[in-house]
């Protein structure tokens, strides 16, 4: 029978979250610390356990058709590969860092310096589009400490929260880009093989709606009904029910987390009372 192919990171960062989305998606995953493969019961897929840094390679190669990974290494590597879809988890960005004390004066101020990385392709990148002319230092890894101990005058690195950075003792100054986990394909895939990861996508963006959005219910005074009709986007319009008191109802519909907050004060100032607000587990459109 034909299966996907799909690799995810077998430890780090993205792990957890890569098996989570698939589980989500209703696919049965029996995952022991130590393999390298899985066969999933009840979806034709094949999990493949991988290191991050090796996936876009096996991806291109053809050894797995499709793989999880931050957008970050995709742009590193420089692989063949198209983004289906993002995400939404492992967010961070590749950003350039100074120590706290030095004024930053703009992106001239990397011009002949040394600057530390565990990113040297996605830095020349930054580099030469700037015309500006550094030293590279590669590291693999605490790339924080690089200016600490001389070895550069500031780091290239990726952040999230900007802790590990705050910590010791640099500031961010500028982001060359912005990633998060992406699926990637790879070219040519057979069309029933497609046909599967159609599939998957259809699944993973039901299950990212749903992250996405709450269910909201709440009564309010019948008079009421229009002005909270229109606060509430709703996914095509909401729904109205009665309640036994005739000048009330119950509006059912579902709110953007993005704008959650600011929906809810909305419908509080016009009349809303009793707001209830539940999570969706899958959303298909
Ligand atoms: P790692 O598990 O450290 O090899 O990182 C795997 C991927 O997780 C990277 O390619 C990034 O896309 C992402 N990542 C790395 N560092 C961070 C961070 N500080 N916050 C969020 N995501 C990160």
């Amino acid at each position: 029978m034909t299966k996907l192919k799909i690799a995810i990171q077998k430890s780090g960062r993205l792990f957890e979250d890569s098996l989570k989305i698939l589980k989500e998606c209703g696919i049965s995953i029996e995952n022991g610390t130590e393999k390298l493969k899985s066969v999933a019961e009840n979806f034709p897929i094949e999990i493949f356990f991988l290191r991050n840094s090796d996936i876009p390679q096996y991806v291109e190669d053809g050894v797995a058709d499709v793989g999880i990974i931050g957008e970050n290494l995709l742009y590193e590597s420089d692989n063949n590969l198209e983004v289906m879809l993002k995400l939404g988890f492992s967010k961070c960005r590749l950003s350039m860092a100074i120590p706290k004390k030095e004024e930053y004066c703009g992106i001239q101020l990397f011009n002949n310096k040394k600057i530390a990385t565990s990113y040297p392709k996605s830095l020349k990148k930054f580099l030469t589009d700037n015309n500006l002319n550094s030293e590279i230092h590669t590291i693999s890894g605490s790339v924080e400490i690089a200016p600490n101990i001389g070895l550069a005058d500031a780091v290239c690195d990726l952040v999230s929260s900007g802790n590990t950075l705050f910590s010791n003792g640099l500031k961010e100054v500028h982001t060359i880009l912005q990633s998060q986990a992406v699926l990637v394909k790879r070219n040519n895939l057979i069309p029933d093989v497609q046909e599967i990861l159609d599939k998957l996508i259809f699944r993973i963006k039901s299950v990212l709606n749903a992250r996405n959005n709450k269910y909201v219910l709440l009564n309010c005074p019948v008079s009421k009904i229009q002005e909270i009709a229109e606060i509430l986007p709703g996914m095509k319009s909401p729904t109205i029910l009665p309640l036994m008191d005739k000048n009330w109802c119950s509006i059912h519909s579902v709110i953007n987390e993005y704008k959650f907050w600011e929906v809810i004060d909305k419908l509080k100032e016009a009349g809303a009372e009793g707001i209830l607000i539940i999570p969706i587990e899958k959303m298909v459109f």
